[in-house]
């Protein structure tokens, strides 16, 4: 029951705690950061959305570079490596899956949820109270599940990094994260499950949608907290320092008439060699993330028009629409379980619906819905994505840089040009850099003949 099993929210934990997993778009500067400039979309907005997984381990942006003209050649080849590391992750991705059904099925079917259940009565007397049976029954689930899923965790997560040459943790350093992870998993759970058996014992008819409107709730508090305090457990941030960097960024701002908050420098490369951007928070906490990676190895240009890109989803509020999107999951995936618990309670042989032993099946049908929803969440993230590059170029006309910045990125990152097409619809939250550098390519193109077009017609 970690970051593998897939809870009632999202095709991944509704929190996302593993470091590797968080996957930030939307971006802005804060008030100690500079640039101010009030506008239409001064509104709070902006919260981190954890996205769905997304195998290329890519980034908002998503991109690499060759300082060649973009508009010329052809893409090039992916770098020799991106497959095999695609197919590692692609490999360990559908075992997560599997295990994820697996588990709460054996759980289910052998009778070991209904065996741990009377075991921990036992221990906490017939009258125990029902929030501590619950405790006590997580937390050995969660140790049996964990058990299982860990040499998956190290090994995508630590070894295989280290094999491709991107991670630059210590063995210990990757330990001292992963705990930091399931602390935090640990907690949420606890709470979410508590709650949860709660409602069902006090609301059996309607417990679904108030759990939906907690959940939502949660969701929104923790978009807006995420920046200034989850982050912050396993990445350091310091303000973009003045400079060339920090001057583009504000003539970006006022330019484009986007009120950015605050811009972060986000230290990954303590980490890893990988790069990424970010918008993340809403309100006062909203703010644009820039990787270090990021900075060190891409050109000033490259990296304003990242900042347009991330700018985009400001003004797109494409935090609060990755938020809406989480909720619709949330209340059909509860609704989906409201039914299966009716159903199947008794056929199963439980209690009632409110009896623990049924979690496995609460997990199980949570997670069909988050599965079956991957490729629909996924399609509108990359939908969102197509449209912040859109605005990007069209604000800043920077194609170049906009091409070789993608072209840098997939190298730095591993991510496949042109990954296979159902690998792309089903598990990629971003467009293919291939499609990606493509566009860009065909709106110099039209945008060229637009421009020669019109000096033409201003000559005749
Ligand atoms: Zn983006």
């Amino acid at each position: 029951m970690n970051g593998k099993i897939p809870l009632p929210a999202s095709g991944r934990p509704a929190i996302g705690t593993k470091t590797d997993h968080w996957h930030l778009c939307p971006v802005a500067i804060d008030r100690t950061g500079g640039t101010a400039l009030p506008d239409e979309n001064q509104t709070p907005e902006a919260a981190v959305v954890p996205h769905v997984p997304d195998t290329d381990g890519d980034a908002c942006v998503n991109a690499s570079q060759s300082e060649t003209d973009p508009g010329a050649d052809a893409p090039e080849a992916d770098s020799a490596q991106a497959p095999r590391y695609e197919r590692i992750h692609l490999r360990v991705t559908l075992a997560s899956i599997a295990l994820s059904i697996a588990l709460p099925l054996a759980f289910l079917l052998a009778g070991w949820s209904e065996a741990l259940r009377d075991v921990v009565e036992g221990w906490t007397g017939s009258a125990g109270p029902a929030a501590l049976v619950i405790l006590i029954y997580l937390l050995i689930v969660m140790l049996a599940f964990e058990v299982v899923t860990f040499p998956l965790d190290i090994y995508s997560g630590h070894f295989v990094e280290r094999q491709f040459g991107l991670s630059r943790s210590t063995l210990g350093q990757w330990l001292i994260d992963w705990a930091k992870a399931q602390a935090l998993q640990l907690v949420f759970l606890v709470a979410a499950v508590e709650l949860i058996y709660l409602l069902l014992r006090e609301l059996p008819g309607t417990w679904w949608l108030v759990a939906g409107a907690g959940f939502t709730l949660f969701f929104v508090v923790l978009a807006a907290l995420a920046p200034v305090l989850l982050f912050r457990i396993f990445f350091k941030f310091e303000p973009l320092p003045d400079g060339e960097l920090k001057d583009r960024l504000l003539a970006l701002s006022l330019r484009l008439g986007v009120y950015v908050r605050g811009v972060y420098i986000w230290k990954l490369g303590e980490k890893t060699s990988k790069a990424n951007a970010a918008l993340a928070g809403w309100g006062r906490t909203r703010r644009i993330l820039l990787a270090d990676t990021l900075i060190d190895e891409h050109s000033t240009d490259e990296i304003e028009v990242v900042l347009a890109h991330e700018m985009a989803h400001q003004v797109h509020h494409d935090i609060w629409k990755g938020l809406a999107i989480q909720t619709a999951l949330v209340f059909v995936a509860f609704y989906a379980v409201h039914l299966a618990l009716d159903a199947w309670t008794e056929p199963l042989g439980l209690r009632s619906v409110s009896d623990i032993a049924n979690l496995p099946l609460l997990l199980l049908v949570s997670g069909a819905v988050a599965l079956l929803a991957l490729p629909v969440a996924n399609g509108l993230s990359r939908r969102m994505e197509h449209a912040a590059d859109v605005y990007a170029l069209e604000k800043t006309g920077m194609t170049g840089p906009f091409a070789s910045a993608m072209e840098r990125l997939s190298e730095q990152n591993l991510s496949r040009r042109r990954p296979n097409r159902i690998i792309e619809l089903v598990l990629h939250s971003h467009p293919s850099v291939e499609s990606r550098i493509e566009f860009a390519r065909q709106w110099e193109r039209e945008h060229r003949a637009a421009d020669t077009g019109s000096s033409a017609t201003e000559q005749s």
